[in-house]
C-alpha cells in the first residue's frame, strides 16, 4: 500500500507539473490573444416569450486559439480574472459590443434594434473607474445608454454588496440596464436583492432545465417570476432548450427567455442576417 502510495503521489506530481505548465502557455497566448485580434463575440438572441420578438442579444466571447480551435470562455475566463488580464479583455468587450450594436441601431428601422447585454466580471466591478469607462465607451461609439444592458451574476453581487451598490448606483445614473445573471444560485439575501438599483432577473437554468418534467422545479420557476414582479424586475428564462420548457415560462407570466430553442448563439454575420430577416419579414 505504501509503495502505490508513492506511485500515486509520484503520478499526481507530473500532472500538476503539466498542468502547470499548460496553464503558463494559456496566460501567455491570452495576453497576446487582443493584440492577434483572436477574441471574437458571438450573440445569442433574448426573445419577449409573447411576441417572439428579439428584444436583446448577450454578447457571449469566444478565443479563437492557434493550434486549439475554439476555447470557451468558462476555460480562459477564470486565467484572465486571476492574472488581471480581465481587465483588458472586458473593456474590449464592451466597446466591440457597443459598437456592433450601434450598427445594427443605424441599419434597422426605429424600435428593431436590440439590445446588447455584456456580461461584467467582478474585477471590473471592483474598478472605482468602472462607471466612466462606460460612459466613454457609449460616447465614443454612440450607442443610446438604454440599448446597453450590463449583466452581473448574483453570486459576484453577493460577495461585495457595498461596492456592488456603489458601482450599481453610478451605472443606473448613467440609463443603462441592469441584470442580475445566473438568478437562484448565489444565495442572494433578498433585503439586498430590493436595495440593487436593477432591472432585469436572469433565471438560472438549473431552474429551467426540470420545469417541464418536474412540479416542484416548475413551482419554484414561477416563485421567482413573482418575486420579480414584486420587485417590479422583468425576468429572463435562461437556457431554455424545448417547447414544453417554453410553454411553462410563457405561463409562469416570465416576459422574456434564452435558449437553443430560439437560437443558439452566432457570429454578428449571423445576427445581422437574423435582423434584416425580422425587418423584411
Ligand atoms: P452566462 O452569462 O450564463 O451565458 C449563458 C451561457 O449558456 C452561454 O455559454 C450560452 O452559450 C449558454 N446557453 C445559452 N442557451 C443555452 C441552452 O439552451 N442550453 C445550454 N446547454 N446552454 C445554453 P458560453 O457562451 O459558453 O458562456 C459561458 C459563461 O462564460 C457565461 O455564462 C458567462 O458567465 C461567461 N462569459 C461569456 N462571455 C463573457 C464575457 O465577455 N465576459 C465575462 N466576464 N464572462 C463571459
Ligand atoms: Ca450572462
Ligand atoms: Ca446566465
Ligand atoms: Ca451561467
Amino acid at each position: 500500500a505504501k509503495q502505490s502510495g508513492a506511485g500515486r503521489y509520484v503520478v499526481f506530481d507530473l500532472e500538476m507539473r503539466d498542468s502547470f505548465e499548460r496553464r503558463v502557455a494559456l496566460e501567455g497566448d491570452l495576453r497576446s490573444a487582443l493584440a492577434h485580434h483572436e477574441l471574437q463575440l458571438h450573440y445569442q438572441p433574448i426573445v419577449d416569450l409573447a411576441s417572439g420578438d428579439v428584444v436583446c442579444v448577450e454578447a457571449l466571447l469566444r478565443w479563437s486559439r492557434p493550434g486549439h480551435g475554439w476555447v470557451p470562455p468558462l476555460q480562459f475566463i477564470p486565467v484572465a480574472e486571476e492574472t488581471g488580464l480581465i481587465l483588458a479583455i472586458g473593456e474590449w468587450v464592451l466597446r466591440e459590443a457597443c459598437r456592433q450594436a450601434r450598427g445594427w441601431h443605424t441599419g434597422l428601422s426605429r424600435g428593431l434594434a436590440p439590445a446588447v447585454a455584456v456580461n461584467l466580471s467582478a474585477r471590473q466591478l471592483q474598478e472605482p473607474g468602472f462607471a466612466d469607462q462606460v460612459a466613454a465607451v457609449l460616447a465614443e461609439t454612440g450607442l443610446p445608454a438604454d440599448a446597453l444592458v450590463l449583466e452581473i451574476t448574483e453570486s459576484i453581487l453577493m460577495k461585495d454588496r457595498e461596492t456592488a451598490i456603489t458601482r450599481l448606483r453610478e451605472l443606473k445614473a448613467l440609463g443603462v440596464g441592469l441584470a442580475v445573471d445566473d438568478f437562484g444560485t448565489g444565495y442572494s439575501s433578498l433585503t439586498y436583492l430590493r436595495s440593487f438599483p436593477v432591472d432585469i432577473l436572469k433565471i438560472d437554468k438549473a431552474f429551467v432545465d426540470d420545469v417541464a418534467r418536474d412540479q416542484e422545479a416548475a413551482q419554484l420557476a414561477r416563485a421567482i417570476v413573482e418575486l420579480g414582479r414584486t420587485l417590479h424586475l422583468s425576468t429572463v428564462a435562461e437556457g431554455i432548450e424545448s417547447v414544453d420548457q417554453c410553454d411553462v415560462m410563457r405561463s409562469s407570466a416570465c416576459a422574456l427567455g434564452q435558449g437553443y430553442l430560439f437560437s443558439r448563439p452566432m457570429d454578428a454575420a449571423g445576427l445581422w442576417e437574423l435582423l434584416q430577416s425580422t425587418e423584411n419579414g
